[in-house]
């Protein structure tokens, strides 16, 4: 990989404060133990990237099993994350491995979202302790970011920033969406990204409607708005941006659906202050579109944390009423979408801070290519 010169210093995570901060929350959940198969969760607390293997957080201990695959790269994962984790490898099912470590367990948590009816039974046989499912135990602790998870954001989404601007002015050729996609994703590679946060969209006339098409082999038409959704990844950490463009002058109702949306984003991000109530930044962007009519044109939620995953906890809706809290990271995409004619969205990736919104995208929001 190439040095892009996109200089940020990462600074260090504090992976081994982890394990202290989600046993507090699965007491909350009334567990004494946690089993962990959920493999991003795994590698929040253990710092293990491996695509295979499971934790288990108990009162005094934090155990990673894997198998023969992954014994160097745990050991050397773990080693670098400064973690007291003991790691166990075996090719064979861990059943003797947890019954031991559940011995000392009362109630073990169980992730509900991500274990499957048969492993549920095969638990329950190994364990012997009673099995509670849980939900979000470690997702909770996951909303918060250091300033090491921030860095990282914070790169991703300079990455992100820089291919736009690479890709921009491109779009005056008219490629297909397909190409566009293709050539925000190499640089995003080129610049120094493990890969894209998710698939790119790229979206133009009444695709661009379609709040997750995949981009099409279509031509941009002259003066349609075009839709660009795209995150990348660093050290795990994703980041997530929006920017719509048009080729060319656009119809002056679709000049007034992209003001509105990018208003309403605006305004969104705005209410973002540690303590206020989450549905909050909701409900600024959907008053905004309301006001032009659009109500009903905004489909989906105003936005989402981002972190190891591209879409967790908090969920940015009229329903979330609980306070912002510094180290949070979420994001701000209000849309409006008018199906065979046009769609418009904006997204930028926030921090709430002490201050207010940090936010980590920087992209221009013009409608203009360059
Ligand atoms: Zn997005
Ligand atoms: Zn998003």
């Amino acid at each position: 990989m190439t040095d892009t010169g996109i200089a940020h210093d990462l600074g260090p995570m504090d992976v081994a404060g982890r394990a202290d901060r989600v046993r507090a929350s699965a007491a909350e959940a009334e567990c004494d133990a946690l089993l962990i198969t959920n493999l991003v969760n795994v590698r929040y607390l253990t710092g293990f990237t491996g695509s295979a293997g499971l934790a288990w957080l108990g009162p005094d201990e934090l155990l990673l099993i894997t198998d023969r695959r992954y014994a160097e790269q745990a050991e050397s994962e773990a080693g670098q994350a400064g973690l007291d984790v003991r790691i166990e490898i075996t090719n064979d099912a861990p059943k003797d491995l947890l019954a031991a470590a559940a011995a000392s367990a009362d109630r073990i948590g169980l992730e509900a979202a991500s274990v499957s009816w048969a492993d549920q039974r095969k638990y329950a046989e190994w364990l012997g302790a009673e099995l509670v499912p849980t939900t979000g135990v470690v997702e909770r602790c996951r909303q918060i970011k250091d300033d090491g998870e921030i860095g990282r954001m914070a790169k991703a989404a300079a990455i992100a920033d820089a291919a736009l601007g690479e890709v921009r002015p491109m779009l005056a050729g008219r490629p297909t969406e397909q190409e566009v996609a293709l050539a925000l994703d190499t640089a995003f590679r080129r610049l120094g990204a493990e890969k894209s946060a998710f698939t790119t969209i790229v979206a133009a006339g009444p695709n661009a409607a379609l709040p997750h098409i995949r981009p099409t082999d279509r031509q941009i038409g002259p003066g349609e708005l075009v839709i660009m959704d795209m995150g990348a990844v660093v050290d795990g950490y994703r980041s997530d941006m929006t920017r719509t463009v048009a080729v060319g002058e656009p119809d002056p109702e679709a000049q007034r659906v992209f003001d509105t949306v990018r208003e309403a984003q605006q305004l969104g991000v705005e209410q973002i202050a540690a303590g206020a109530p989450i549905s909050d930044v909701d409900k600024a962007c959907r008053e905004r579109i309301d006001a032009d009519g659009w109500a009903d044109a905004f489909v989906h939620g105003t936005g989402h944390g981002v972190g190891l995953d591209i879409h967790e906890q908090p969920w940015v809706r009229a329903t979330a009423t609980e306070p912002l809290e510094v180290g949070q990271v979420i994001t701000v995409e209000p849309g409006v979408y008018l199906p065979g004619f046009c769609g418009a969205r904006v997204e930028d990736t926030v921090v709430v801070t002490a201050d207010g919104p940090r936010r980590l995208t920087h992209s221009p929001k013009t409608l203009a290519v360059a």
